[in-house]
């Protein structure tokens, strides 16, 4: 199992370079499991044991199985994570011409680890909205191919480099596409026309509006003498929506389940498809009864926010409070911070606890030092929408936000374990 779920995580990174894309996949493994997708602007009609899913903005997405049980009685098992992953965005009119080059224009989307983005072969993936016989429309476009790249300065003209320096965002950062003669114009709109055609056959009137962020085109694979490691982009947070994907999937029982991936955690959430934005509240309210029994379901009902956490670093092991270092390979870690950063608290951290001795996968803990500023995640900012008891948890990683993070390759079927028996778990606490 182990293997095989290493490798479809592999392969889901490698088809998730976005928030589009990553939705696009999720959706893709629902459908060929027979879940049915919804649209939020029609009306439904829900059956009891039935399987649905919808997206949102085609960058976040819901998937759940109603209880043949009335979650009134028996409450929702909500699985949450993020979609999206620190990177360069495209500016809207991109085009630079520098000393004969055509570069584009970038807006750094989240906390992203600058550095590592030198020197690496970058695609381009995203949406792009265009019009075509009058009609606004809309699709997923992914170059797939190293079309730009932003090269380091030599050391020769840097002697301070490994120093550390400041980078600048707007000068530092803009990828180079390619060399341009003198009286050549670069459209960059006129490219995007072109991938339209040659990845979807269609043939856009103009281009209107994109979304689109550069990636590494160096596939995630496992490393390490023995294979101890999962190297890879996005791993925070696609390594969650992954494992709750697959933990649905596997689950089976009578009760209600839910799994959440949205977009936008990275900048705060606060969006119409973010987790601080309606999406999942308006979805409840459509699936569960009004009133009375909607509060006494939310109250029966426990999510796992589920996110990755910082392992202890071999090289700088004094960044980690001496008893909380979540070490690589022992298991998923319950995040604490008393000061709400994460939304667990000693029940529902009690609960994961219980799940994982009954599963007997390994699990740890971590706490920030208390000399530090603590991380967050979609957990506090759900519970304190829903008032659902919450839980934040994740598998431990080094060089998060970097354009290549690294995790275990034997946590992620851990994780699966124990989040497929929380969804079959009969008793919620
Ligand atoms: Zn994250």
């Amino acid at each position: 199992m182990r293997e095989a779920l290493n490798q479809g995580l592999i392969d889901f990174l490698k088809a998730s370079p976005t928030p589009f894309h990553a939705t696009a996949s999720l959706a893709q493994r629902l459908e060929a499991a027979g879940y049915t997708r919804l649209d939020e602007r029609d009306t439904w009609a829900i059956v009891p044991g039935e399987r649905y899913y919808l997206t949102r903005n085609d960058s976040s997405i819901i998937a759940w199985r109603m209880g043949r049980h009335s979650p009134l009685i028996g409450g929702i098992r909500l699985v949450g994570a993020h979609t999206d992953s620190p990177c360069l965005r495209v500016k809207p009119q991109p085009e630079l011409q520098r000393q004969g080059f055509w570069q584009l224009g970038v807006e750094v989307y989240g906390g992203a680890l600058l550095a590592p983005w030198f020197d690496r072969d970058l695609s381009l993936a995203g949406r792009v909205t265009y019009r075509r016989d009058g009609k606004v429309e809309s699709q997923l476009v992914d170059f797939r191919a190293p079309i730009a790249i932003i090269p380091n300065l030599a050391i020769h003209l840097n002697r301070d480099a490994n120093l550390g320096w400041e980078i600048n965002k707007q000068t530092e950062l803009p990828p180079i596409l390619a060399q341009v003669a003198g009286d050549e114009r670069p459209d960059f709109r006129a490219l995007l026309t072109d991938q339209l055609a040659r990845e979807h056959d269609l043939n856009a009137d103009v281009v209107l509006d994109y979304e689109l962020s550069f990636y590494d085109t160096q596939p995630a694979a496992l490393i390490g003498l023995h294979g101890d490691f999962i190297a890879g982009a996005r791993l925070d947070n696609l390594l969650s929506c992954y494992a709750g994907l697959q933990a649905l999937l596997r689950a089976d029982g009578e009760e209600t389940c839910l799994l959440i991936c949205t977009d936008h955690e990275e900048v705060g959430s606060s969006s119409a498809c973010g987790a601080d934005g309606p999406m999942l509240e308006q979805t409840l309210q459509r699936l569960l009864p009004d009133g009375d029994d909607y509060v006494r379901t939310i109250q029966r009902s426990l999510l796992v926010s589920a996110d990755n956490a910082h392992g202890v670093h071999p090289n700088y092991p004094e960044k980690h409070d001496g008893n909380h270092g979540p070490k690589l390979n022992a298991g998923p870690v319950i995040k604490v911070n008393s000061n709400q950063r994460y939304a667990t608290n000693s029940e529902s951290a009690g609960f994961f606890r219980h799940l994982c001795m009954a599963e007997e996968v390994p699990v740890q803990s971590f706490v920030v030092r208390s000399d530090m500023a603590c991380g967050s995640t979609i957990g506090p900012i759900t519970a304190s929408h829903l008032g659902v008891r919450t839980v934040d948890i994740g598998l431990p990683t080094f060089a998060m936000h970097s354009i290549r993070e690294l995790a275990g390759s034997h946590d992620l079927a851990h994780l699966v374990k124990v989040l497929e028996a929380f969804y079959a778990s009969r008793d919620l606490p």
